[in-house]
């Protein structure tokens, strides 16, 4: 039997990457990281200093851009141009301006082109923004899952105060609250509950409780 498509969306610091990562983990399947790609689409915009303005070269770009994608148990693992752009994908700078460039339709359509080609077989935890409401619209299982924005914020802080990046929460909740706010709004596939997906608040849980909410969910549809 196929195994099947779980999506998980959500606003940033919702605990989508540890989650996935975790359930992938522990049912073997694939998991996808969908906003490293657009992140590492940052890099390279940032690096050639093309106009963030400008949607049509944002998308011309992409559309030039030779993008390879390694799901890794991990974290997704981007290629651009040949070159594994993953380790620089994470920076504040990337960060922010990643929602401008994935609000570029062109981007959306390419990277849309190849999330669909690694999930193509199910067997895959899929997070992002859209995966749920347009990538995998046919997913068997749906997840949204959200936080509170202090919480949210507090664990972007630790995480990166982990990775040696001293933070300030309150610019951390502003940057987080105004990525959602452009996230949320955009025109092309803005951050949706998808319909028929199920909700789940982690404001007052542990990692260990989401993955567990997911995988139960998850063991209902396959009746394993
Ligand atoms: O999830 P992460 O914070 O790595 O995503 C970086 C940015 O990529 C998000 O702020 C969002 O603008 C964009 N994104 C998206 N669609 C996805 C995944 C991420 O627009 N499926």
């Amino acid at each position: 039997m196929r195994k099947p498509v779980v999506t998980i969306d959500g606003p940033a610091g919702s605990g989508k990457s540890t989650t996935a990562k975790m359930v992938a983990r522990k049912l073997g399947y694939t998991y996808l990281d969908t906003g490293a790609m657009y992140r590492a689409m940052t890099v390279k915009a940032l690096k050639t200093g093309v106009d963030l303005d400008d949607p049509d070269a944002l998308a011309r770009q992409a559309r030039e851009t030779d993008m390879a994608i390694r799901p890794d148990p991990d974290g997704t693992r981007v290629i651009l141009d040949g070159i594994d752009v993953t380790d620089e994908i994470r920076t504040p700078a990337v960060t922010q301006a990643s929602s401008i460039i994935a609000a570029a339709e062109g981007v959306r359509k390419r990277m849309v082109e190849l999330q669909r080609q690694v999930g193509a077989g199910g067997g895959i935890v899929a997070e992002g923004r859209d995966m749920g409401s347009v990538v995998f619209k046919d997913a068997e299982i749906k997840i949204y899952l959200d936080a509170s924005l202090g919480c949210r914020a507090l664990r972007r802080k630790k995480e990166l105060e982990a990775a040696g990046t001293a933070v300030d929460l309150e610019k951390m909740e502003k940057d987080i609250e105004s990525r959602d706010v452009y996230d949320s709004s955009r025109e092309h596939s803005p951050l949706i509950i998808p319909e028929g997906s199920i909700i789940v608040d982690t404001t007052e849980m542990t990692i260990e409780e989401q993955v567990e909410r997911v995988i139960q969910e998850v063991r209902k549809k396959t009746g394993e």
